[in-house]
């Protein structure tokens, strides 16, 4: 899995990054707030692990942010004592689960892969979705791959999303609106033109390092995914 770990006391933070590393995971830490935010809008991971009390911003703030996102990365909050964690703020701002400090290393590990373990069963209820392909371009959303042949390309949840709705429906053109509805939690509330930005990052990782156009334009209307994959 790939892990961010956001936690302020740099020694916790890793010990952390040592014990999920030597278990085979990939692992990003953050010492602040703001850092921590950055790092989990800008990479793609399975899970994070959230101090409550961070400098900057909160874990609550963290974890409302990249909720607001359409970001459902599961969030596991880190507390420094019993009672100092409220768990209607905590539910309120999206996480999935909290821990008390000072907690053994085994506990943590195995509520990451519960946690983990349920985000994945969710996607995949929630979509439905086994792999979609389109010429070497190859989707898994309820796992949160994609490659181009034989290379692996990391996307956020959102490019993800966003990729697979043109991706259901190769060579047909598909609404900007309809992308919004299906991939945003609140699409009323979001300007449509979002959807440009995100085909624009989509374009930078799966077609221009390949010198490939997969995602065509559809003049006033929105997209569509060549077939054959560009
Ligand atoms: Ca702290």
């Amino acid at each position: 899995m790939r892990i961010l770990v956001v936690e302020d006391e740099e020694g916790l933070a890793e010990s952390l990054r040592r014990g999920l590393c030597a278990d085979g995971h990939w692992v990003d830490t953050a010492h602040d707030g703001h850092r921590g935010l950055e790092l989990a809008r800008t990479r793609s991971y399975d899970a994070v692990l959230l101090d409550l009390m961070l400098p900057g911003l909160s874990g609550y703030e963290i974890c409302s942010r990249i909720r607001a996102d359409g970001d459902l990365t599961p969030v596991l909050m880190l507390t420094a004592k019993d009672g100092e964690y409220d768990e209607a703020e905590g539910l309120d701002s999206g996480a999935d689960d909290y821990l008390t400090k000072p907690f053994s290393f085994v506990v943590l590990a195995a509520r990451l892969r519960a946690l983990a373990r349920r985000a994945a069963t969710a996607t995949a209820s929630a979509g439905g979705a086994g792999t979609l392909q389109a010429g070497d371009l190859v989707l898994d959303p309820a796992g949160r791959r994609c490659r181009r042949g034989a290379q692996d390309i990391e996307l956020t949840a959102r490019e993800i999303g966003v990729l697979a709705c043109l991706m259901e429906q190769p060579g047909l053109a598909v609404a900007k609106q309809d992308i919004l509805d299906q991939v945003w939690d609140t699409p009323h509330a979001i300007d449509p033109n979002i959807v440009e930005v995100y085909v624009s990052s989509l374009r930078k990782k799966i077609d221009a390092p390949f010198g490939r156009r997969s995602i065509r334009t559809v003049h006033r209307t929105g997209y569509r995914m060549a077939p054959d994959g560009g």
